[in-house]
């Protein structure tokens, strides 16, 4: 079963993580839509443009073509088939390599004999079989290899010619192709390809460009080819990707700082819990420190006044009580006001030149009874050159105190108690040793912390309320020195005050 502040927190991170995920995972859904879209989108606009493309290179050719054709009717129909004239009109047009005219029975008419070869190609096309397909009336029909045009012409009085011309690849490329498809608006890279798949024209240079598509030409071209091609980083696919690297990195910082962000809240909350638990023990801690002594005073205090006690020696043994026990009680509500007042940043320090040796002795005495009850074996050894030390001595005592206190109280079988002062490395140093329960290591530092105690410190059995130690830091730092401590378990442990010899 979870605790209301574990449930609480649960809810929390759900409450957080949930529209999280949500927003990533319809972000990702989204992005590969919008990626197939768009690729999908770029396709057809490709395919839209490169049709566009190979219309109007074929209209183009078309046109020069036909241009060609009326200037030979014209040529024919003057009745000037003499091949001047024929070879005139052929250097005028560089797009026309090769030109045969034929007439009806498949004789040569120009030029006077097939060029070496040519009779192979252009024999089967002007053969009287395949020129069936053409229509007679003077109107001009026109058929195409990917190499040769044939166009039906008529000399004067009717009588059909067949001309049949070669195509220059160098012309087509220059004029017809060049001047269409290097002007069109457009930054995708542009290529024709013949029917063997050679690159005739390149708007740009290929590399390592990919080939998004290829549109075929109608009947000025057939088996030609009009490809798109696209270099990897231009192409939108490309840049669909990186908006979605973009999008994935952002979303990835999103999530992170979240989760970043409910850790440090979660762990927020712990500590915020761990304190108020703390508290809590403190305040129960603090009632019971002060129950304990005050029944003590009481109940002494009302047995002396019922005159019951006769003996003079017990009657002083139960003063000794009453004022140790008081005594107690003053320490440690001096120690709680002290902790309030520095929590509260009201702490103020007198700091004066102070003997160090009476210090300790004067704070050792009021111990004398529980030291000598409980048989401690107290040693001090304070070394003779120590000179005076600018510090404030009620609140030095105070943490000297609160050593012993601790010493007396985490004390084992084995009950010593030493306290050294001395000079070393320019601070003072008094040392607090006991031989008592000692620290785990992993302990040692948190000691320190206020509230603090060690496994609660109600297994071992012993009242405070974890702000003793809390105070000495205090108090050691507020002289500009340090408090430390080496200890073992079983073997005890030594707190060392380092104080600076020249005050803060
Ligand atoms: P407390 O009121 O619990 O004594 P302190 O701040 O003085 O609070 O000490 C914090 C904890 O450190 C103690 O609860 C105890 O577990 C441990 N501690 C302090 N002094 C000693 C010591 N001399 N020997 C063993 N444990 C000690």
């Amino acid at each position: 079963m979870l605790s209301p502040s574990a449930r609480f927190s649960a809810l929390a991170l759900l409450a957080i993580v949930a529209p999280a995920a949500i927003v990533a995972v319809l972000g990702y859904v989204s992005i590969r839509q919008w990626e197939a879209s768009s690729e999908l989108l770029y396709r057809e606009q490709a395919r839209d443009m490169a049709t566009m493309a190979a219309e109007k290179v074929e209209m183009t050719l078309r046109r020069a073509e036909d241009a060609f054709l009326d200037r030979l009717q014209g040529t024919l129909r003057a009745g000037t088939t003499s091949e001047r004239a024929v070879d005139d009109l052929i250097a005028e047009s560089p797009l026309v390599r090769r030109l045969y005219l034929v007439d009806e029975r498949g004789e040569l008419l120009y030029p006077r004999a097939w060029r070496e070869g040519d009779q192979a190609v252009f024999g089967p096309l002007v053969s009287s079989a395949a020129l069936r397909g053409l229509e007679r009336d003077g109107k001009r029909e026109v058929i195409s290899s990917s190499q040769v045009r044939l166009a039906l012409l008529a000399r004067p009085g009717g009588a059909p010619v067949v001309a049949a011309f070669l195509r220059d690849t160098d012309t087509l490329r220059r004029e017809i192709l060049e001047t269409t498809l290097g002007t069109l608006e457009s930054s995708t890279n542009i290529v024709v390809l013949d029917p063997e798949g050679r690159t005739i024209y390149a708007r740009a240079p290929i590399g390592d460009a990919q080939r998004v598509l290829s549109v075929g030409f109608r009947e000025a071209l057939p088996d030609w080819r009009l490809a798109v091609y696209q270099t990897a980083d231009a192409s939108p696919r490309q840049a669909v990707r990186r908006q979605v690297m973009f999008f994935t990195g952002a979303l990835g910082v999103l999530v992170a700082v979240i989760v970043a962000g409910i850790v440090m809240t979660w762990r927020l909350m712990r500590r915020e819990t761990e304190m108020a638990r703390l508290k809590s023990d403190f305040v129960a801690n603090v009632s019971h420190d002060l129950k304990t002594p005050l029944s003590v005073i009481r109940m002494f205090g009302e047995t002396l006044e019922m005159g019951r006690v006769t003996d003079e020696g017990r009657r002083q043994e139960y003063y000794r009580v009453i004022t140790r026990e008081g005594e107690r009680l003053s320490r440690l509500i001096d120690n709680v006001l002290d902790f309030s007042r520095i929590e509260g940043g009201r702490q103020t320090y007198d700091m004066t030149p102070a003997a160090v040796e009476p210090l300790i002795r004067g704070t050792l005495e009021a111990f004398a009874y529980p030291l000598a009850q409980q048989g401690f074996k107290v040693e001090v050894s304070v070394a003779a050159d120590l000179p005076e030390v600018t510090l404030d001595a009620d609140a030095v005592g105070q943490a000297l105190a609160n050593l012993i206190d601790n010493a007396i109280k985490y004390s084992s079988d084995d009950r010593a108690l030493t306290i050294d002062a001395r000079v070393a490395d320019g601070w003072l140093v008094i040392a607090v040793s006991d031989r008592g329960l000692g620290i785990a290591p992993e302990e040692q530092a948190k000691i320190f912390e206020k509230f603090y105690r060690v496994g609660r410190s109600d297994t071992q059995g012993r009242r405070g309320s974890g702000v003793g130690l809390a105070l000495v830091r205090h108090i050691a730092e507020a002289h500009g020195g340090t408090i430390a401590v080496e200890s073992a378990p079983g073997a005890g442990s030594r707190f060392s005050l380092r104080l600076p010899l020249g005050g803060p």
